[in-house]
């Protein structure tokens, strides 16, 4: 039986890592060892302990698990072992040596390596260390000794040599030396050596855990157990082990989508359980907005009306997605549909990503409503007290029948005389947490999401579960289109000439500028480089706005431009999502070619709102690599989020459309949809048979389920399965 667990799950939002949160269907005790935290473990102090945390990026401490799943991207491999002679140059070896003598750089030459000189029976070769002081060289490498060495062979002056060797060991410790080394992500401050060296300490606290994959399935495709999956990826015997089409990598992708269906299944059974009451609507409340707008709905917006209202009308919970590009007429939409539910009686929630851009929502809903006769209220958290305390009084008496705010909306002390529809905007962040805490406000609440990022049909389906879909595909009439331009940096002084003189004549511009790969820091910095150099031209006409700035500032900044006291805005991506500044007519996106397609048609898409043609240059540094110029030619060539999406697809493969950095989409670890792509099936049907066969995780079977589902901090369903 599938049910909402009675009881407030408020806490659930934002989601605490480390709470234990279900008291009937606790972690299976096997699990222990990998919930532990990574401080727990040998030379994990806390230095390094909070350069993981950062690094896996959670909320608590980073555990076991983490490093578990953290998946290796290639291997080096060390087996070479043919003596000196055999090597060959670039390629890795290992060389069983004898250390002839040392070679220190001199004393007045402290840039001159270190050379160490030694020889096999096939030949000689020279071990070179840069800055190699203190001795530590000589202790490592004995003259008269044999040593084991692991490196890439080079060549200097026709002598081979390793540079800075990745292992030396003496020759008693061979079987130490990793011969087949995964190579991982790192970040600054991690090296290969400490990663690899926890992962293989976690590797060795993994247990053996009951299986939940059916015997017949493991043998079909030759399967090995997790434990054994996870030990052939993370020290493989064979480079072939860890590859992603070899079986262990297959299993483990198998998992992940296993339990990432399971979570949406459950998730999904008690989202659209009996609302118990279909709404009426008596279509008076929408008349009265859609003769208020200045106007008329576009074929998509009333197509999308129709399934809202089939929906509403439908004693089933509604759950939906709304997508439509940029401009495509997302809040219209939303405030009709809002409308249905005001003529049934019952309220609705608009919840939006910022305060910003609740207070947007509100401005352009406001004239409306009052013509149309509908309560409007704004809740965010920095209003007056006494505003905010107004405005939740009459949203607990039913006075007022829309709320517009953050998810501030859905903190404690927020009451609702009775909550009906939830609709989150542009709320990139949106995972089976966020739409549990939402709905659990109004225990019977249907749900919007809007989305501006075109999603293909099939990723809809592995990240959205069965969420229906509704699709703005066209733009509102009347539109101008943007003129795009593609020009090289060197441009620079023509562009700036121009810039000034539209914005003599009183127009608006963005100008965003390069992203440095995985680096806030330097992108900051390119931003307020670029601020520095048009204050010199424009003075206070320009402002900066950037990712490390806190939100109240950016809220102020961009609330500047909103109200044009500035004419100018640099800004690094945070601009991205769903500002609206209809003066704005010019986008200059420096360094374009270092910005994905998707990210491109998101920044072009905050100009050409207004009625006046607007125009956007990308300006770029060359060379230009093959996807980059193919990326930069789809933006200049349409202007339509759909085809784009699609191109996109193409240029980089599904994977990475919706990776975590890009979209924050929730996204897989450990599956890689171009290469698992067709486990999800099987497991969208293994799921559906589970839930079907034992609803209430019973039994050996249900043990394993629920193993499975916290391995993959799926464990937030749960509480949903009731016992029996
Ligand atoms: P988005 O889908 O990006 O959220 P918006 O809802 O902000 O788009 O709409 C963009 C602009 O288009 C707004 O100024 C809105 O008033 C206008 N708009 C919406 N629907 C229509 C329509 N049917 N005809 C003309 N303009 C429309
Ligand atoms: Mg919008």
């Amino acid at each position: 039986m599938i049910g909402v667990v009675a009881g407030n799950v408020n806490h659930l939002y934002p989601l605490p890592r480390r709470v234990a949160r279900v008291r009937s269907m606790p972690r299976p005790a096997a699990l222990d060892p990998l919930f532990r935290s990574l401080r727990s473990i040998k030379g994990v102090g806390p230095q390094l302990g909070a350069l993981l945390n950062r690094f896996f990026g959670g909320e608590g401490d980073a555990i076991a698990l983490d490093l578990l799943m953290h998946m290796p991207v290639g291997i080096v491999d060390r087996r070479l072992m043919q003596g000196i002679a055999g090597t060959f140059v670039g390629h890795e070896a290992t060389l069983k040596l004898h250390i002839d003598r040392h070679e220190p750089a001199p004393r007045n030459m402290p840039s001159r390596p270190h050379r160490v000189f030694a020889h096999d029976e096939t030949g000689a070769i020279q071990l070179v260390y840069f800055r190699a002081t203190g001795g530590w060289v000589e202790k490592l490498l004995p003259v008269g000794e044999d040593r084991y060495v692991s490196g890439t062979i080079g060549i200097f002056n026709g002598i081979k040599q390793i540079t800075h060797p990745d292992y030396v060991v003496p020759v008693e410790e061979f079987a130490s030396l990793p011969l087949v080394e995964p190579v991982y992500p790192l970040t600054q401050g991690l090296s290969s050596k400490a990663l690899t060296k926890l992962v293989r300490a976690a590797l060795a606290t993994v247990p053996d855990l009951p299986e939940w994959i059916p015997s017949d399935r493991m043998a079909q495709f030759r399967w090995p157990t997790f434990r054994e999956a996870m030990t052939s990826v993370h020290a493989p015997a064979e480079p072939a082990d860890s590859e992603l089409w070899a079986p262990p990598r297959m299993r483990l992708a198998y998992d992940e989508y296993l339990a990432g269906q399971l979570a949406l299944m459950i998730v999904r059974a008690t989202l659209v359980a009996p609302r118990g009451i279909p709404r009426t609507l008596t279509g008076e409340i929408t008349g009265r907005v859609e003769a208020a707008l200045p106007f008329a709905l576009t074929d998509g917006q009333r197509m999308a009306l129709a399934d809202i209202r089939d929906d509403l009308a439908a004693p089933l919970r509604m759950s939906r997605l709304l997508q439509g590009d940029v401009g495509s007429g997302k809040t219209v939409t939303a405030l009709l549909a809002m409308a249905m539910v005001a003529e049934s009686g019952a309220q609705s929630a608009l919840m939006a990503p910022t305060e910003l851009l609740a207070a947007q929502h509100y401005r352009t809903l406001a004239p409306i409503c009052v013509t149309a006769g509908i309560g409007l209220e704004l809740v965010t958290g920095k209003m007056p007290a006494a505003d905010r305390r107004a405005a939740l009084e009459r949203l607990a008496s039913g006075e007022s029948q829309i709320a517009v705010g953050t998810h501030a909306l859905f903190q404690s002390g927020v009451e609702f005389h009775d909550l009906g529809l939830v609709v989150v905007d542009e709320q990139h962040r949106f995972g089976v947490e966020q739409r549990l805490a939402l709905t659990d406000k109004g225990s019977h609440a249907d749900l919007l999401v809007m989305t501006a990022t075109p999603i293909p049909r099939t990723l809809v389906l592995t990240h959205f579960g069965d969420m229906a879909v509704s699709t703005l595909r066209e733009k509102p009439r009347g539109r101008q289109p943007i003129d795009t331009a593609v020009l090289p940096v060197a441009d620079y002084d023509r562009v700036l000439a121009r810039l000034k003189s539209r914005i003599d004549e009183g127009a608006q511009a963005f100008w965003v500028t390069p992203l440095v790969e995985e680096s806030e820091a330097l992108d900051v910095t390119s931003a307020e480089d670029r601020f520095a150099e048009l204050k010199k031209t424009f003075g206070d006409r320009v402002a900066l706005v950037h990712g490390r700035m806190t939100p109240a500032q950016k809220d102020e900044v961009m609330g500047r431009f909103q109200a044009g006291e500035v004419s100018i805005l640099v800004a690094t991506t945070v601009i991205e999502v769903g500002v609206d500044v209809p003066n704005a007519t010019i986008m200059i996106i420096e360094h374009a070619e270092r910005f994905g397609l998707a990210q491109l048609h998101q920044l072009r898409g905050r100009v050409g709102r207004g009625s006046q043609r607007s125009a956007c240059l990308l300006l770029y540094k060359g060379p230009l690599s093959e996807t980059a110029q193919a990326r930069l030619e789809t933006i200049k060539s349409t202007e339509d989020g759909f085809e784009i999406a699609e191109r996109d697809l193409e240029l980089r493969g599904q994977g990475d459309l919706l990776g975590t950095r890009q979209s924050g989409m929730p996204g897989y670890h450990l599956a890689v949809p171009d290469v698992h792509g067709h486990l999800l099936e099987y497991a969208h049907d293994a799921a559906k048979a589970l839930l079907a066969r034992n609803p209430g995780f019973t039994g050996a079977e249900g043990e394993a389920v629920r193993t499975l589902l916290y391995l993959f901090r799926k464990d937030l369903a749960l509480p949903l399965i009731r016992a029996g």
